[in-house]
């Protein structure tokens, strides 16, 4: 049996369930409120916070776990990072208040408080700028320092920038680039059989995050346009090619291709006297 380590509550839970759902490990738990849930086959869900998990798993209490990328880095402990499951997206910035007129990081003088709920990534990435700076460690809300003089300057995760545009703050850089991480450790990997386990568990949550990006089209062409056609639905090797019974000079053209583009295929397609469009969901893709 292999312990996973999930978020519990906040932005990660909901996005983490969502993606072992899709992938076919649903999570059974016995309530709302259980630490712990079968996710079917040899995996076993553990609850817990999102902060706790790299503690987690480098301790060996979990033998994977799913966290953002800038509370791993927070963490200072070793891990080995197995995926990047895109979700989670956000960075790590520093912000200043638009009255202090400072406007890049050069504009802060010696000695400048920075408030934060990261302060080893903070002052390493004051360190490594060779700017002195004096860390001030909050546990929540760094937005509001600068508003009561606890800090001049914060560092905070960003995620649409409304909250820093609502309290009147200004990015000045960014420190480091997040998302969600499914992390373990160099112990659990030298095991075989648990090694072999993450690496199925990989390939299966890839291939939903694979598919979340495409789309699959079907439409029928007039067979003359299938040049044409290829440009535009390249799919993954050339699209596929089916005769249709009684379908005079229309052949039927498949492929994957990409969601975010799907209304300009969609049109481009209309356009070469396609008929009968249908577009699908992948549930997963295995390239
Ligand atoms: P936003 O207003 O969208 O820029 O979101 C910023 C607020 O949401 C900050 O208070 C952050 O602490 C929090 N936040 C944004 N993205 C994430 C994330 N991926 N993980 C955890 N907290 C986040």
């Amino acid at each position: 049996m292999l312990r996973i380590a999930l978020p519990n509550k906040g932005r990660l839970s909901e996005d983490a369930r969502e993606l072992f759902t899709d992938a076919g490990l649903e999570i059974r738990a016995a309530g709302p409120r259980a630490l712990t849930a079968s996710l079917g086959s040899e995996f076993q869900a553990l609850f817990v916070r999102a902060q706790d998990i790299p503690e987690f798993v480098a301790d060996g209490a979990a033998d994977a776990g799913v966290t953002g990328f800038d509370l791993i880095r927070e963490s200072g402990r070793e891990l080995e990072e197995l995926a990047d499951l895109e979700f989670g997206r956000c960075r790590l910035a520093v912000a200043a208040r638009e009255e202090s007129g400072m406007r890049t990081l050069a504009d802060m003088p010696p000695g400048t408080r920075i408030a934060t709920v990261f302060p080893r990534i903070t002052r390493q990435f004051f360190d490594r700028c060779g700017l002195r700076v004096e860390v001030v460690p909050v546990s929540g809300a760094a937005e509001i320092a600068p508003h009561i003089g606890i800090a001049d300057v914060i560092v905070d995760l960003v995620s649409t920038g409304s909250t820093l545009r609502v309290n009147g703050l200004l990015e000045l850089t960014t420190v480091l680039e997040s998302s969600s991480r499914l992390v373990t450790t160099a112990a659990v990997r030298a095991d075989s059989r648990k090694a072999k386990a993450l690496e199925e568990l990989v390939g299966a949550l890839g291939s939903v995050l694979a598919a979340r990006g495409k789309r699959y089209v079907m439409a029928n062409v007039p067979r003359n346009t299938l040049e044409a056609v290829r440009r535009v639905v390249p799919g993954l090797n050339g699209p596929t090619v089916i005769d249709i019974m009684n379908g005079g000079d229309h052949v039927a053209v498949h492929a994957v291709v990409s969601a975010a583009t799907i209304y300009r295929t969609i049109a481009d397609l209309k356009a070469l006297g396609a008929q009968g469009i249908l577009v699908t969901r992948i549930e997963r893709l295995m390239a």
